[in-house]
């Protein structure tokens, strides 16, 4: 069988050539880090988790991104099973600790007999002896690869604002002031329902802070930052420019929370915490991604109470993200309609988050396998979270039509939106609640109903 060259080994080309592998298909996969970094990648492992330590809810029955957990996991996942070996508490959240996911990652593909690695940047489109490709380069694609990519489409690249939140040392955190407790004391996968630090804030200092936020000196525009945010991953002090209320109602929600060092005082609001290593020395500020200037983040943040001390191992900042408009460039099989020995896969195909990177290129190195055995390839029906995902950057989006200069096509978190519809019968009324405390709603009933679908489709296909 002929090599496939998978290009980036992120989240996604990992996830690519270990499906690749699998199937029995030998791999090189070429990553440029350490020879070059990215502006956010800091070390050499493959599979760096960039930012947040978080895979997002591991609920499969309710939630989309857990139902994209589980259809990987079931399709042999290599994200998945090294993220489930190395999970962190995190209320119903699927946390990891990033340098042992990571390392995990990498020591399976290494000790992989069928995978190359090569360091070194591929620095232009592929050598035309290069037949079967897998471009994985992710949001920040190295920029000689990512003009070439633009000459070769005409309309490749898309930048805009991504966000990282800061990071504290716990010994830092006053514990006098500050509580542990994960909102409405859920218990996740490895969690005690005491798995995020909070910060208590009443009214006269969420104002003052809220009024610092908006003061506070940002760092400058530059002519690549253009573009528009990201709706879920807002600069907290845009968020503030929003209205005085917009974190209340947000991040910074005071909903489930009972202090316990005053538990006769209703916080007006919380900053919430959340462990970022596996020693519980670190902890990331829940949602306060940022372009504040470093000097004023440190002055900002420590007005919330508990973090008046904080010391910073990693305060927040700005990133690019680079990303095709695929319904119009990418035919069903994420092949470039242009060259089609150029498949893409992960961020740079106009998914959003680490999961949905991982998920594409899991999708991508299966249909690779079969082009290689020259077998048909299937895509995932629509109706499993892979499917849906799929569907969204090769579907067809509406107005992705660059032609008309309306091009609306933006990267995007799987979501049960993204679904085909489905009709659940009327929910008779309960008498009894609930063991999770929720009510039965119909809209949770269409989500249970859709993962019940998923798998089971999902179940046929594999
Ligand atoms: P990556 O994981 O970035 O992998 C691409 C790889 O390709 C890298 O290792 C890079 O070194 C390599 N590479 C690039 N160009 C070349 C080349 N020419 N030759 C060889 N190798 C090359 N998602 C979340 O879910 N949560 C977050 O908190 C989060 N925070 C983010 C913060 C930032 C700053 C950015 C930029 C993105 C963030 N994302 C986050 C979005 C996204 O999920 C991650 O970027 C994810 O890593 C994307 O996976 P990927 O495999 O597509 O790309």
């Amino acid at each position: 069988t002929k090599t496939v060259h998978v290009i980036g080994g992120g989240l996604a080309g990992s996830e690519a050539a270990w499906q690749l592998v699998k199937a029995g298909v030998p791999v090189t996969l070429h990553e440029m880090r350490p020879e070059r970094q990215t502006e956010a990648h800091k070390t050499d492992g493959l599979a760096e988790l960039v930012c947040s330590n978080s895979f997002r809810s591991d609920d499969f029955e309710t939630n989309a991104v857990g139902l994209l957990h589980e259809e990987m996991r079931r399709a042999g996942s290599i994200v998945m099973a090294s993220a489930d070996a190395h999970k962190l508490p995190a209320g119903g959240a699927l946390a990891v600790d990033r340098d042992g996911f990571s390392h995990a990652v990498t020591t399976a593909l290494e000790s992989h007999p069928l995978v190359e690695i090569v360091r070194g940047e591929v620095s232009g489109l592929p050598p035309d002896d290069w037949d079967n490709v897998i471009i994985a380069t992710g949001p920040l694609t190295s920029e000689a690869l990512a003009k070439d990519i633009a000459a070769l489409t005409g309309e490749a690249e898309l930048a805009f604002f991504d966000a990282i939140a800061p990071i504290v040392h716990f010994e830092s955190i006053d514990m006098d002031v500050c509580w542990r407790q994960s909102r409405y004391d859920k218990v996740g996968p490895g969690g005690t329902g005491a798995d995020y630090i909070n910060c208590p804030l009443d009214k006269a200092q969420y104002d003052a802070f809220i009024a610092a936020l908006l003061a506070g000196e940002k760092t400058e525009f530059k002519d690549f930052e253009k573009t528009p945010y990201f709706e879920g991953c807002l600069p907290v002090e845009v968020m503030a420019e929003r209205g005085a209320d917009t974190l209340r109602y947000g991040p910074l929600k005071p909903v489930g929370l009972t202090n316990a060092n005053r538990p006769d005082e209703k916080p007006y609001a919380v900053v919430q915490l959340r462990q970022d290593n596996a020693l519980g020395t670190l902890w990331n500020m829940v949602g306060f991604q940022t372009k504040l200037k470093y000097a004023e983040q440190v002055r900002v943040f420590r007005m919330i109470p508990g973090l008046q001390d904080a010391e910073f191992a990693r305060l927040g900042g700005l990133h690019r993200n680079t990303f095709l408009n695929s319904p119009v460039l990418l035919d069903g099989a994420l092949r470039l309609k242009a060259q089609p020995r150029l498949r893409f896969a992960g961020q740079v195909t106009g998914v959003e988050g680490y999961v949905e990177s991982a998920a594409i290129g899991l999708i991508a190195g299966r249909f690779s396998a079969s082009e290689c055995k020259g077998e048909p390839v299937s895509p995932p029906p629509p109706t499993t979270a892979l499917g849906a995902l799929l569907a969204h950057i090769t579907g067809g989006h509406l107005s992705a039509d660059s032609s008309s200069g309306s091009r609306s096509f933006q990267p995007m978190n799987v979501n049960f939106g993204l679904f085909p519809p489905i009709s659940v019968p009327r929910q008779p009324k309960a008498k009894e609640p609930r063991a999770d405390g929720r009510r039965p709603s119909k809209s949770l009933a269409r989500k249970t109903a859709m993962s019940a679908r998923a798998l089971a489709d999902l179940d046929a296909w594999l």
